[in-house]
């Protein structure tokens, strides 16, 4: 078995492409159906010939700039995946254009600086806004930098890494484990990256061999799954696993977090020991498969809950961080919370942590709260990690945040005042 990702990858990405070429047939369908379409420049674009332009991008060949803008558009929604008449993925099929196209423009070795820097850039806000809330013993045993590691776990618990920017979110997740009797391991932090952060600058040697070190990590505790949590972790080793492993190679069983828990519903309810009575709206995202079905009947199983539907834009992106038309973005956050409003909900609850981080602040404007789906099985279990990202964003105060988690900042061994600029920027962006 070859170890070095970058090869692998970059071979089955061409093997990838070079299938994929010959399967579309360029019908246009997938960019008929896109939602993103209608945020860009495409009046009089035939769709048929956008789609060419695409397939002409992943082979390196002159393209239209229809093609180029679509595939600078795409927001991984997956929505075009039904669409497709043949055997193609579209979403697959763009995000190899994307890398195509960052590759032409700026050269591997700019890429690569680009994507250290961004990584390095990344790892120092993830530790700060960890640093502002997580005691240091707990931080070291969340990223697996500590002493003896166990030989063998039922399962590992794929947490990736920007969720310790919300460690509310994660501890409630331990918690929830432990009550249900999982053997498990956490793996997770910025050593243990999927590789996306790489590879969606272009990066994909440094990418993957990232990702599959991850990857041999989670083998190494002969888990029978992994569990995740981030929807960019589950897409990257369930959709483009083989980039990391090779053709060949059997995976092992990623299931999202969601998806455990509804398999386990009965012993999950009889850990409820508290009615939660709220009338709780949804925000979803499609494009991870089950995960909205999941998280609903999750939501119905919790005693005293009134779930309320509301009508709402869950087809913009897989999740709120990666939306970046702003457009889009902004059309989102608008008919979501008009329509929690509209629907007399106490709550609007959030799945994925990179939604709940964004949002969460935006309490303060509206009349119900923001809470993530954890802390709402948490409080029906009878327990509640306090949501410090949520309070310090509240606060909108950074002399008052520094006042109240200065010291564990220091513990942390984080000076806070050489951080106080770049966690300005991570705490109110
Ligand atoms: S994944 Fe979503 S945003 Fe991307 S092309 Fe498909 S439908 Fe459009
Ligand atoms: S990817 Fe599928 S839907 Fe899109 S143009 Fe090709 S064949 Fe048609």
């Amino acid at each position: 078995m070859k170890t070095e990702g970058g090869g692998i990858y970059r071979e089955f990405m061409e093997h990838r492409i070079a299938r994929i070429t010959e399967a579309c047939t360029a019908c246009g369908k997938c960019f008929e159906v896109c939602p993103m379409t209608v945020y860009g420049d495409f009046e009089g674009a035939d769709p048929e010939g956008v789609t060419r332009g695409v397939v002409d991008i992943i082979n390196g060949r002159p393209h239209s700039p229809e093609a180029e803008q679509w595939v600078e558009m795409c927001q991984k929604s997956g929505v075009c995946i039904e669409a497709c008449p043949e055997d193609v993925n579209p979403r697959e099929m763009i995000s190899y254009a994307k890398i195509k196209l960052k590759n032409a423009g700026e050269g591997a070795e700019k890429t690569k600086e680009n994507s250290r820097e961004y990584f390095q850039l990344l790892s120092r806000t993830i530790r700060l806004m960890a640093g502002l809330q997580v005691e240091p013993d707990l931080f070291k045993h969340l990223v697996s930098i500590r002493g003896k590691k166990r030989e063998k776990a039922d399962a590992v618990f794929y947490f990736g890494c920007n969720i310790l920017q919300t460690p509310h979110i994660l501890l409630s997740c331990m918690d929830v484990f432990d009550r249900m009797e999982l053997d498990y391991e956490v793996a997770g932090g910025m050593a243990h990256c999927c590789g996306i952060n790489h590879i969606r600058r272009g990066d994909v040697e440094g990418g993957a061999a990232m990702g599959r070190r991850s990857l041999d990590l989670f083998k190494s505790y002969e888990p029978e799954r992994v569990i995740t949590f981030c929807p960019t972790c589950q897409m990257q080793y369930t959709e483009y696993v083989n980039l990391y492993t090779g053709p060949e190679e059997n995976s092992l069983s990623f299931v999202h977090i969601s998806r455990y828990l509804v398999e386990n519903i009965e012993k999950l309810k009889s850990l409820f020991v508290h009615p939660v009575e709220k009338r709780v709206a949804l925000h979803l995202h499609g494009g991870l498969d089950g995960v909205e079905e999941n998280v609903r009947a999750v939501l119905k199983s919790v005693p005293g809950l009134e779930f309320v539907e509301i009508d709402q834009h869950s087809d913009h992106g897989y999740q709120c961080p990666t939306l970046v038309i702003p457009e889009a973005r902004e059309a989102l956050r608008e008919k979501l919370f008009a329509s929690t409003e509209a629907a007399g909900a106490d709550s609007l609850v959030t799945i994925y942590h990179g939604c709940h981080r964004g949002l969460c602040g935006e309490e303060r404007y509206h009349p119900f709260e923001i809470e993530n789906f954890m802390t709402i099985l948490g409080q029906a279990m009878g327990f509640e990690y306090p949501d410090r990202t949520k309070n310090f964003k509240l606060y909108d105060d950074m002399d008052r945040v520094l006042a109240e988690a200065g010291d564990l900042l220091r513990a942390n061994g984080i000076d806070p005042d050489k951080a106080r600029d770049q966690l300005q920027k991570a705490v109110y962006p």
